[in-house]
């Protein structure tokens, strides 16, 4: 299986248009990583398993609806907002960094790309205004406790899916301690990825979902 075949066979349905912008982005981080560093080089040859299967593994999670508004909270290059936009380009997506650089290469990838359903910002989470949504995901950013603190008052207050909005997080390792330190009162729940994909690269990662 070559590498773009690993997101096929668990995406089996991607239409053209989302197969051509899975298949261009490979060339356009090799392209911008060369001038800003925003994946790191052992990475960048896994980018499929290590940066786009791993984003995508939220969409095993849940389900957004049309018109459904997620912001990615401390992007980076644009993980996991920029695979997830392509996969939903019914759903609008921002994606926000605290670092003026990293979002130069994601505006960079989404008008290569042409997404029109997604905006990247610099913004510090904490300092984010007159936006709600119903989702926030993230991977790689912070505990658990801090981005509960964060994203607390980030959330629309009405509900238009099956699970209540709240934040996905693509965590690794044991989250016992994390879950435990944020206290009683706040619903989570775990997904193993390994459960969606077999790759080892997965063997130790998880969703965690926090209600809002
Ligand atoms: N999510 C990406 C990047 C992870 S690195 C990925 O998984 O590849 C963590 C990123 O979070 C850094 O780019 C850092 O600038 C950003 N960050 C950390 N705290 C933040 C905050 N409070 N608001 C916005 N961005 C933040």
């Amino acid at each position: 299986m070559t590498d773009f075949d690993r997101i096929l066979h668990y995406f089996p349905n991607l239409n053209e248009l989302q197969k051509e912008r899975f298949q261009a982005l490979p060339a356009l981080y090799a392209e911008w990583n060369e001038k800003i560093n925003v994946i790191s080089r052992k990475d960048i040859d896994n980018i499929y398993e290590r940066h786009i299967l791993h984003s995508l593994a939220l969409a095993r999670v849940f389900k957004p609806i049309k018109g459904a508004q997620i912001l990615d909270l401390g992007t980076g290059g644009g993980f996991p907002g920029i695979p997830l936009a392509i996969l939903y380009p019914d759903v609008k997506f921002l994606m926000v960094d605290g670092t003026g650089k990293k979002i130069r290469v994601v505006n960079a990838i989404i008008e290569a790309l042409e997404l029109n359903n997604a905006e990247a910002r610099q913004v510090r989470a904490e300092e984010l205004k007159n936006r709600k949504f119903d989702f926030v995901v993230t991977r790689a950013v912070a505990s658990l406790e801090k981005l509960a603190f964060w994203t607390q008052r980030l959330y629309k207050r009405d509900q238009k899916h099956a699970v209540p909005n709240g934040l996905f997080a693509l965590k690794g390792g044991n989250l016992r301690e994390e879950i435990k330190a944020l206290g009683k009162g706040n619903y989570t729940e775990v997904y193993p990825i390994s459960d969606f994909f077999k790759e080892e690269f997965f063997a130790e990662k998880s969703v965690v979902y926090l209600q809002a």
